[in-house]
This record gives C-alpha cells, structure tokens and sequence, in this order.
C-alpha cells in the first residue's frame, strides 16, 4: 500500500497532511499525484469523495513551492463549476498550504471584483475560479494568463451540463500550451473526449472506481405517486415527502432533499419551513454569502435539512447525511447515483428514498437499468385522502379553478389553521375573517 511519505510531496505539504489526520492516500491520490509530481499531464475520472481535490492540491503546492508570483500573472489556474466548488476547492488549498508561504485568489461571482482585482494586483500563486467569472476579470484587462504553467479543470462533466464547454476552450487557448494539466471529470461523455484529446498531451489517465451506487450501506425505496387531480400534484406530492420523512422517525437526523428544478427547490424548502421542518434551500439564485451560510449551517448540523438543486450539490462536501429524499426522480440516471452517495459514506449506513410520478416512470426504469437493481417499492406512507383534500362541495359550482403555474406553496394547507377547513373558492389564500367565522358558525349549528 501506498504511503503518503512515498508520494516525493514537498515535505511542509506532508506536514499539513498529517495535522489534516490522513493516515494514506486514497487510490485517486496514489494514482495522480506520482505523475502531476513528474510533470505530465492527467485525466483523473472520479468524483467527489474520492479525495481528488487532494490528488490535484497537494502536487501543485509542491511544485509552485519554488518561485515567486507576479502582478496579475497568477501561476496556475483551477477551474470548477460552480461557487461553492471553487470555494471548498480554497479552503482545501489553505488547509494543505497552510506551511507555505503560497498565496490564492478566490474568483467567483457575488464578491465584488475590486476586493478580487486587489489581489491579483498583488500577484498570486494559486487562482480559484468559476469560468464565467475569470473571462470577466480578463475581459476588464486586470488578469494575463500567460504565466500559467499549471492549469486543474475540475468536474467537467458538470462543466458540460452547465454549457460552460466554449469558455474553458476559451480559456485554455489563453494559457501557454507549455502548461501542466490536470483535468478531472467523473464521466467520459464525448465532448469531453474531445477536450482532453485537443488540450490534454499524453496524459496519465487515473480512474478509480465509482462512489457505491448500490452500496450495501444504503437502502434505497421508491413510491410509486399518483395525484388525486393533476392541480393537486405539488401539494400532494410535498405531503408525501413529509410523511417519509415522518416515517424515519429519529433515524432520519439530516437530509439533502434533491429537486429537479430550482423552482421546486424554492417550493419545498418553503413548504417543509412552513410545516416546521427546519429547512433550507440552495440553489444558483441565491446569493453567494446565503448560500454559504446556508451550507455551514448544514454542516454545522444547525440545519436539518437541505433542499437543493444537482447543479448546487454537485460536489459539495458534507460530512455525514442520513438520508437522502429525491422529491423528483433525476432525468439523468447518472445523477441518481450522485444524489445518493451523498449519504452512507465513510461506511456509515444511509437511506435514499425517492418519490415517482406516473410520467418519471421512464427515467426511473433507466436508473434502474444503470443501477443493476430494482429499487425496492415503498408503500405511499400517505393512504387516504383526508377529508380536507376532497373537492369541497363548493367548488363543483363554483367556476373551474385554473392550477396555478407553480403550484405554489400558496395552494398548501397547514394542519389546524384556517385554511384546513373547507376552502372558499375564488377568495385564494386570503379568506377574510368573517366569512370563516360564518363557517365556523354554520358547522357549529
Ligand atoms: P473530495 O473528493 O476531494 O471532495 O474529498 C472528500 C473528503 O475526503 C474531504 O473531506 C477530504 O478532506 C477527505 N480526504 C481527502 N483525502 C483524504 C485522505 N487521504 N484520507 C482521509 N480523508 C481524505
């Protein structure tokens, strides 16, 4: 087996490693720092939670630990999807540079360019930066990347659902083709074949195997969901989601709940908050600072519940989660397995439960296909329609109600408050007082 003290690290990084409490490299570490050391170039396919932020950090420290920056010429160039990527991708650089005297720049949008142009004025070792960002600061002419000699392109594969493919072309074609680099995705679709064929020279090529899809540490289940009425879906479905999450009782300590689109992120989260489930979304709307917040909170274990979207999850690094609630069955079943290896880590044992909808039927049989299994089927944990939920009688003369675009939170009923009572249509979610009085009165009599 590998050890750290075989891997020819600069001897400050080893140190840094040894506090961080790593005992041995993990196979992608074992498997990419040895040629990033010797100077070529690497395609590393694994993904998060294999250790590969390490496996790129940790040699680059080494090499850049001699030499010195110049003003706006940063000396290598990592490149990562989104903000919380390129910012966990930072706080890993300060936790194994801590020895060095190395400097970094975070470029990432939400913070202002002045505090980031400050920085590059001053000449930096290590520039962290989401693409869309970096062509910003070098269209504005405060940033040169001809002194680039060591460029990480990190989770390419998301690069390329985010259509960010033209600007890192773009942004290779601005780095010296004399760089090293080293480029991580965890799938090999085409076009990303055709990027590393183009920019990548003789590269060592490091796969480790893939994150447990079906690992026996995480049962996995399905419901099957049909909505009494099409109108009816979101509420319905979110009512499902409480009563799974109700159902694992104090098992359940933590969860990423995954929606497919940020509207339902947003919807969730609202709902869950309203319901008095501690719960947060993140997404790609929020603000830089709010989603950081919302993330530590998480990881802090304040929070207890994360409703996010793939695009904002991809990646981040969170310690232990219980379980994992699809709300949507993920239109990639590669996506499927991402989702939930967010729990069950580290051997710990999780849970992953998704909600199917007659139409996702489709995209579950092609997890399933992926998976090699079927997902054991979970009865819908809500049985009868409560009476609430029946059509009240007013509504059949009343004008057809048209659903609401979003389905909102607004169409959801609380338990106990006014609204759980017969609704009255056309008043939406403002009944005035004293027509539900009028009711209260009527029922009494
Ligand atoms: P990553 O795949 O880079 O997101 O890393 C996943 C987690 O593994 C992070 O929390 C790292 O701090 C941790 N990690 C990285 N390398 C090692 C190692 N050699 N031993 C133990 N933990 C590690």
């Amino acid at each position: 087996m590998t050890k750290f003290s075989d891997l020819k690290l600069d001897p400050k990084v080893l140190k840094a490693i040894e506090d961080a409490g790593y005992t041995e490299p993990t196979p992608i570490q074992a498997g990419a720092i040895p040629s990033a050391l010797d100077g070529r170039d690497v395609l590393g396919i694994a993904q998060t939670g294999t250790g590969k932020t390490a496996s790129f950090t940790l040699p680059m420290i080494t090499l850049l630990s001699k030499g010195r920056a110049r003003a706006r010429m940063p000396r290598s160039l990592v490149l990562a999807p989104t903000r919380e990527l390129a910012a966990q991708v930072a706080e890993n650089f300060d936790i194994y540079a801590k020895n060095t005297k190395l400097t970094k720049a975070l470029l990432i949008g939400g913070v202002s360019f002045k505090e980031q142009e400050t920085l590059i004025d001053r000449g930096v070792d290590v520039l962290i930066a989401t693409p869309g960002r970096l062509l910003d600061h070098f269209e504005r002419g405060k940033l040169l990347l001809t002194g680039v000699q060591i460029m990480v392109v990190d989770e390419a594969d998301r690069m390329l659902d985010m259509g960010f493919i033209p600007d890192i072309e773009r942004i290779f074609n601005l780095t010296p083709f004399t760089r090293q680099t080293l480029f991580f995705s965890a799938t090999m679709a085409p076009e990303i074949e055709r990027i590393t064929n183009t920019f990548l020279s003789n590269p060592a090529k490091v796969e480790v195997a893939r994150a447990a899809t079906t690992g026996e540490n995480i049962t996995q289940g399905v419901v099957l969901f049909k909505a009494s009425r099409r109108d009816r879906e979101g509420t319905e479905k979110r009512k499902v989601l409480r009563a799974l999450i109700d159902a694992e009782g104090n098992a359940c300590t933590n969860a990423i709940i995954f929606c497919n689109r940020k509207t339902d992120v947003d919807i969730c989260a609202k709902s869950l908050k309203k319901y008095g489930y501690d719960a947060a979304p993140i997404h790609g709307d929020l603000d830089q600072s709010k989603r950081m917040d919302i993330l530590q909170q998480f990881r802090d274990g304040t929070l207890r519940f994360l409703c996010a979207s793939d695009v904002a999850a991809r990646g981040l690094d969170i310690p232990s989660v219980s379980h994992v609630f699809n709300y949507d069955v993920p239109g990639h079943a590669e996506d499927y397995v991402h989702r939930i290896g967010r729990t069950g880590r580290a051997g710990r044992t999780g849970r992953a439960l998704m909600i199917c909808s007659k139409r996702d039927e489709k995209n579950l049989n092609a997890i399933e296909e992926l998976v090699k299994m079927e997902i054991p089927r979970v009865e819908n944990p809500v049985k009868s329609v409560e009476p609430h939920e029946k059509p009240p009688v007013e509504e059949k003369a009343a004008a057809p109600r048209r659903a609401r675009k979003s389905d909102g939170d607004r169409s959801e009923r609380k338990p106990n408050n006014r609204q759980d009572r017969n609704s009255v249509i056309g008043m939406g979610d403002h009944l005035p007082s004293f027509i539900a009085k009028s009711f209260e009165e009527r029922r009494a009599g």
